[in-house]
């Protein structure tokens, strides 16, 4: 492997690694102009399993989209409609929002995750009773709802600060803050794409806020469209450093831009290759955040698998009614039962663990197919 790692121009990087100095922007860059992608999986794979060995996680979850009504305009979104009217524009009520948890009442799913369109004309109290209504139905049920764009709307339309925000919403059952907003820090991109939203250092404030108010969070990173390699380190590194100060991350997500549908509908997606160099680069720079995820929605079930072998650990969870990514013409089904993800875990040479959001194992089951599992890199690869 040593050889291997000198003609991808990655010993150097290789040795910091094992001497447990910390990679910097120029590496970033170097993990992402490496045309070795092996190398460069190898090297996160080894990261990955000193970590977590071969256990991956998931766990059982629901997705609910309230409204898809959004005054913003990001380039890359088929989710959002302008006005309520619009074609496709939909608002649920309380009860038909509660309804999807009641019907799955007596599923043993442990979160439901809730991201919406930022609505003008909804009272603040639809999303507080959202959330204490979700907990009505199942009390023990983890709330992990609202991006930081959205908490900053709620702020500025309801006269509030992001911190009364924040603490109302746990006053009515939030438990944690999706990912979700992030798209890319860097400011040139983000004026270009999302140029009429929560900017970064709000969005970095709002997780530093709510992690010193006891919550966890996720950040994402949506990938494949007009960034360049070093805005993706950039991106990196300003989550490496907000984790430096608080704890608080919990999983990096890279997001794969979906062209379908909406304004940028003229870029090719981003390949395979590609998702995976950014998950295995994204387990090398991030040495302070725990988990690496792959929304198997995004990168598609298949590549998801695969990315088990380049630095991710957790691949999401059952999901169920994802909206988003289909607006945007994914074509991964809507949901997994959790044998589903046990079986392709296990498939991949792994072991699958359902946890809940924090982490806690929820349940172990011994596999339930043939396939041998691999728990380390094969002996001869070192
Ligand atoms: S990405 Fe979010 S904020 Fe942007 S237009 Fe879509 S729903 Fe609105």
């Amino acid at each position: 492997m040593r050889r291997r790692l000198v003609s991808a121009g990655l010993l150097e990087l290789a040795d910091k690694l094992d001497s447990g100095t910390r990679l910097d922007a120029a590496d970033g860059v170097a993990l992402f102009q490496t045309p070795d992608t092996l190398a460069l999986g190898w090297l996160a794979n080894r990261e990955r399993e000193r970590r977590h060995g071969a256990r991956t996680y998931f766990n059982h979850n629901i997705r609910i989209e309230a409204t898809n009504v959004c005054v913003a305009s990001c380039l890359f979104c088929s989710f959002a409609r302008l006005k309520p009217g619009d074609a496709g524009a939909y608002t649920l009520s309380l009860e038909q929002a509660w309804d999807k948890l009641r019907r799955r009442q007596h599923q043993p799913l442990t979160e439901v995750h809730v991201v919406n369109g930022l609505h003008p004309d909804l009272p603040f109290d639809y999303y507080t009773e959202l959330l204490r209504g979700f907990k009505r139905i199942r009390p023990d049920v983890h709330l992990k709802c609202f991006t930081a764009v959205e908490i900053a709307f709620f702020a500025d339309l309801y006269g509030m600060t992001d911190e009364q925000v924040l603490r109302d919403l746990m006053a009515a059952g939030l438990d944690s803050l999706p990912g979700g907003g992030a798209e890319i820090f860097a400011e040139r991109v983000r004026r270009k794409i999302a140029h009429d939203k929560c900017g970064t250092e709000r969005y970095l404030a709002i997780h530093r806020l709510a992690h010193r108010l006891g919550l966890r969070s996720n950040v994402t990173m949506l990938y494949g469209h007009i960034e360049t390699a070093d805005e993706r380190v950039d991106h990196m590194l300003r989550v490496r450093t907000l984790q430096d100060e608080t704890r608080g991350v919990q999983a990096f997500i890279p997001l794969a831009f979906h062209p379908d549908h909406n304004q940028m509908r003229k870029l090719p997606a981003p390949t395979a290759v590609d998702t995976l160099r950014v998950h295995a680069v994204a387990r090398l720079l991030l040495d302070n955040v725990p988990h690496v995820k792959a929304f198997w929605i995004a990168t598609g079930v298949d590549v998801a698998q695969t990315a088990l072998w380049f630095g991710v650990d957790d691949l999401d969870g059952t999901v169920q009614e994802e909206r988003i990514y289909h607006m945007a013409g994914a074509s991964t089904p809507e949901a997994m039962s959790v044998d589903q993800i046990e079986r392709l875990i296990w498939a991949a040479g792994r072991e699958p663990i359902e946890r809940d959001t924090l982490y806690n194992v929820v349940r172990r089951r011994p596999r339930g197919d043939a396939v041998p599992r691999v728990t380390s890199v094969p002996a001869g690869h070192e």
